[in-house]
């Protein structure tokens, strides 16, 4: 059996009101040294993971992005990070995003191979194997914090306010419709051609994610109550690369 799958989960002490504290200045403060750190981040360990707050590992995205943002992506040894990292993972956080081909979560935080666990599907919608992946990713492996990232202009949200049908598509959109109907007091255009409204709905469409995840994920709901796991919400700005945590 692979090892990851006999991973303890570790109970920490965290709670979902304390991320509110975190400050862009503080990312800002420590982006470069956290830059030096991470180079010798070559493995994670059990222990490592059992360190991190949820809180940290907004803090380290936060960080991340701002890399990202600044073109400091730090130079890692991918293949010494290979080959570290081949019989075990402790992964930080399951992040589930878009699939859209300009937003790799990995690269716009600036983390690497054992880091994350990401699930993408278009338009960041929820089913039952996404939240399997999800309890598996914190349930079983420890990750602290399940970050859903939705982004503006989103592809599929145009379609579904669209109400296009075509193949397997047509059922995926479905996933979207919930997230329109909340967006229903809109006073302006609420057509697919209008910008502000379709941001309206890629935000709210994370908000339906995250009511998902609890309402159809006992184990997941049991843990964020807890406050063995944080379950938050992020938009990415396509113009920009900044990602904004919705706190
Ligand atoms: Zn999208």
């Amino acid at each position: 059996m692979n090892k990851t799958w006999i991973i303890p989960v570790i109970a920490l002490a965290f709670s979902l009101g304390s991320c509110t504290s975190i400050t862009d200045n503080k990312a800002d403060a420590i982006v470069a040294d956290t830059a030096e750190v991470k180079q010798a981040e070559l493995v994670r360990t059990a222990e490592d993971q059992s360190k991190f707050t949820a809180e940290d590992v907004i803090s380290r995205f936060k960080q991340g992005n701002k890399r990202f943002t600044s073109n400091k992506l730090i130079t890692r040894d991918l293949p010494a990070k290979v080959r570290e990292n081949s019989g075990v993972q402790y992964p930080l956080a399951v992040i589930l995003s878009c699939m859209d081909s300009r937003i790799p979560p990995e690269t716009v935080f600036d983390e690497s191979i054992g880091d994350l666990f990401v699930v993408r599907v278009a338009g960041n919608v929820i089913n039952d194997d996404i939240l399997g992946s999800m309890e598996y990713a914190c349930k079983v492996s420890g990750a602290k914090l399940i970050l859903v990232l939705g982004h503006g202009d989103c592809g599929a949200v145009k379609s579904a306010i669209k109400k296009v049908k075509l193949g397997n598509i047509t059922e995926l959109l479905t996933k979207i419709k919930p997230a329109i109907e909340k967006s229903a007091s809109y006073a302006g255009d609420k057509s697919y051609k209008n910008h502000d409204f379709i941001d309206l709905v890629c935000l709210n469409n994370v908000f339906v994610a995250i009511n998902e995840i609890k309402a159809r994920s006992p184990i997941l709901k049991e843990m964020a109550n807890k406050g063995d796991i944080t379950i938050v919400g992020a938009l990415y700005d396509m113009h920009t690369g900044v990602v904004k945590f919705l706190e």
